[in-house]
């Protein structure tokens, strides 16, 4: 989508802090972290959030979560970490191409905020 922010990030229109790439998706730091450890994961093709992804193709659901999976392993959290789809406005969703936080590096606490 030609005013999608991260479409432009895939295309590399507007280049982002790239950690990670897989055949369908991208993992980036994000510009607010809000943990030591805080990337976003995409998928290439645009889609509105994770449910749609995985509609769309399991295949490229299944390729987001485990490039999450090499992204949490390269910034070494061993001791574990969280993996967050914000789905709706409500949700605090703000970009509307699917992403998957990946937060890590300190004590994360429940239920979130
Ligand atoms: O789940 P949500 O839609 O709120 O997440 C969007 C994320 O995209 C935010 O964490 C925000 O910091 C990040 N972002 C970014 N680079 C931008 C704009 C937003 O990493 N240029």
């Amino acid at each position: 989508m030609s005013d999608c922010l991260f479409c432009k990030f895939v295309a590399r229109e507007i280049v982002p802090d790239v950690v990670a790439e897989s055949e369908h998706s991208l993992a980036f730091r994000d510009i607010n972290p809000q943990a030591p450890t805080h990337v976003l994961v995409v998928p290439k093709r645009h889609v509105e959030n994770a449910g749609e992804l995985a509609k769309a193709s399991a295949e490229e659901l299944a390729d987001l979560v485990l490039l999450a999976r090499a992204a949490a392993r390269q910034d070494g959290l061993v001791d574990g970490y969280r993996l967050v789809f914000n789905t709706g406005a409500q949700a605090g969703q703000t970009v509307f191409h699917a992403h998957l936080h990946v937060l890590g590096g300190r004590t994360m606490e429940w239920p979130p905020g």
